[in-house]
C-alpha cells in the first residue's frame, strides 16, 4: 500500500504542473482519495464533504475526479450500473475482490499475475495492454 501522504503530494503536484488550479476543494477532494482504502464512490467523496463545503455540488467531485484520472493518477474501476468506484493508492490495474452485498472493495495481495499476463500473450500473440481483474463474492461481514 503507498504512503497516503505521498499520493495527496504526488497528485497536487501533478495538478498544479498541469497547469490546474488548486482550490480548497481540490485539495479536499484529493485528500479523500489519497487516504482511501475503501474504493470511494464520487457519491462518498461528495457525502464527507458536503459539510465543511455546502456549495460545492456532486458534479464538482466528478469532474475533480475525472481530472485526477486525466492525470493518470486515480483507476477507475466502472461498473455496468454507474456505481464506478476510484483507487488513487494504487492508479494502476489490479485485481479486485467485491462484496455483492454491502459494496466493500478490497485489494487482495495476489502472486502469478505477471505470469498469467505473459501466458496469455504467449497463447493468443496478443500484446497485453492492461486487464481488468475483479472477483464478486460475499464478505465476512456479510456472510454473518
Ligand atoms: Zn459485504
Ligand atoms: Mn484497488
Amino acid at each position: 500500500m503507498a504512503d497516503p501522504q505521498e499520493r495527496f503530494d504526488i497528485i497536487l503536484k501533478k495538478l498544479k504542473e498541469s497547469g490546474h488550479k488548486i482550490t480548497p476543494q481540490r485539495i479536499a477532494i484529493v485528500k479523500i482519495l489519497a487516504d482511501s482504502q475503501g474504493h470511494p464512490s464520487v457519491e462518498n467523496i461528495y457525502e464527507h464533504l458536503k459539510n465543511d463545503f455546502p456549495t460545492m455540488s456532486l458534479a464538482t467531485v466528478y469532474r475533480t475526479v475525472l481530472l485526477v484520472k486525466s492525470l493518470g493518477e486515480v483507476l477507475e474501476l466502472g461498473f455496468p450500473d454507474g456505481s464506478n468506484r476510484y483507487d488513487a493508492n494504487r492508479p494502476y490495474p489490479h485485481p479486485h475482490v467485491i462484496c455483492v452485498k454491502c459494496g466493500k472493495v478490497i485489494d487482495p495481495d495476489i502472486s502469478g499475475l505477471k505470469d498469467m499476463q505473459k501466458e496469455i500473450a504467449e497463447e493468443t500473440g496478443f500484446e497485453i495492454l492492461t486487464h481488468r481483474l475483479d472477483f464478486f463474492g460475499i464478505c465476512s461481514d456479510c456472510k454473518n
